[in-house]
């Protein structure tokens, strides 16, 4: 049995990127492994954002997940704020990275772009120390992500020898598992650029109202020319939403291909609306009657258990690295 973990940030609802590239492969892992499923309110505060919508995101977001196919009796879902052994060995952790290192990130050069006129909090650099530290601090073998955490993982991966090396071997090599074809499901709107909270109006919400639904997928963008055929390079939007459908119903690309010879762009958005509403609708049903107190006694179930099993590693690691008197 291996140890699994992963987290996601409450900075807005669940959308159809964080379920086909992390979710659904914790789904499966959940019932073979040891799993932890970290809510990175943390790594939420990197950015600029609103205390209470924070919280009720948080709430939002970990009975999305339960709705989803996260089962509490198997995976350990926590709060990374719950566990203050996440922040201390970021510390730990962030002496022995280096600047340049950080500063080379994709998503640090992309972030800090992007807030320039607000400022540039130093937590948007330090976000990869703290993503080592939650991973490491598990000693987490298997970290189920999509493939914009590739060089975040790396990076870990490059910390935590750098660590053993000087210290002792205390940290396993986690691995990543990113997704063979949904490792980046891309913007409705722009399918160029990753489906993310940033980009709503391209982004898929999973339980959002259905009429939202359907109009953000049949105002997708396509591709010129008339044909469904697979082909990322060329036709990236209709690719993009070739792999959704496929995801969604279970069928082949070339079965995909083959029902839809001949049919307009617009039937088969049609289809996409119809499987995407048929796919959810039990998850849709279900995070209705999840209720907060629920949340709540998961949470701090969660809680106790991230501790509990942090503990004993954190005093090695107080111990070797002289913090222990
Ligand atoms: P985040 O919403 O940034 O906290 O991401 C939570 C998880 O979803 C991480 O494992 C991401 O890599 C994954 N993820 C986010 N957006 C996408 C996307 N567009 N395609 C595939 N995976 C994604």
């Amino acid at each position: 049995m291996k140890t699994v973990l992963t987290g996601i940030k409450p900075t807005g609802e669940i959308h159809l990127g964080n379920y086909l590239g992390m979710v659904q492969q914790l789904s499966d892992l959940q019932e073979k492994h040891k799993s932890f499923l970290m809510i990175a309110n943390l790594h939420a505060q990197t950015v600029p954002y609103n205390p209470k919508e924070l919280t009720d995101l948080t709430f939002e977001l970990v009975s999305s997940l339960i709705a989803l196919g996260i089962k509490p009796q198997k995976t350990t879902i926590f709060l990374q704020s719950d566990n203050p052994y996440h922040p201390y060995l970021s510390w730990i952790l962030g002496c022995l990275t280096y600047l340049g290192e950080l500063q080379r990130m994709h998503e640090f050069k992309e972030q800090s772009e992007r807030y320039k006129k607000e400022g540039v909090g130093s937590g948007i650099l330090m976000y990869p120390v703290l993503m080592a530290a939650d991973i490491l601090l598990y000693n987490a073998d298997l970290v189920p992500v999509g493939e914009d955490q590739r060089q975040h993982l790396e990076l870990t991966r490059e910390i935590a020898r750098r660590f053993n090396n000087r210290f002792g071997k205390i940290f396993k090599i986690p691995e990543a598992l990113i997704p063979k074809e949904t490792y980046k499901i891309m913007s409705l709107s722009n399918p160029l650029k990753k489906m993310s909270k940033s980009l709503p109006e391209g982004c898929l919400e999973i339980f959002a109202p259905e009429k939202e639904i359907e109009e953000k997928i049949m105002k997708a963008i396509t591709d010129s020319g008339k044909e469904i055929k697979y082909d990322p390079q060329n036709k990236p939007g209709i690719s993009n939403l070739m792999i959704i459908y496929k995801y969604l119903t279970g069928k082949t690309l070339a079965e995909i291909e083959n029902e839809f010879q001949n049919v307009s762009y617009v039937d088969f958005k049609k289809e996409i609306v119809k499987a995407f509403l048929e796919h959810f609708s039990q998850a849709r049903a279900l995070k209705r009657k999840i209720k907060k107190k629920d949340v709540l006694e998961i949470l701090k179930a969660g809680k106790e258990k991230a501790i509990k099993t942090s503990t004993p590693l954190i005093e090695k690691i107080k111990k070797i690295t002289g913090l222990k008197v």
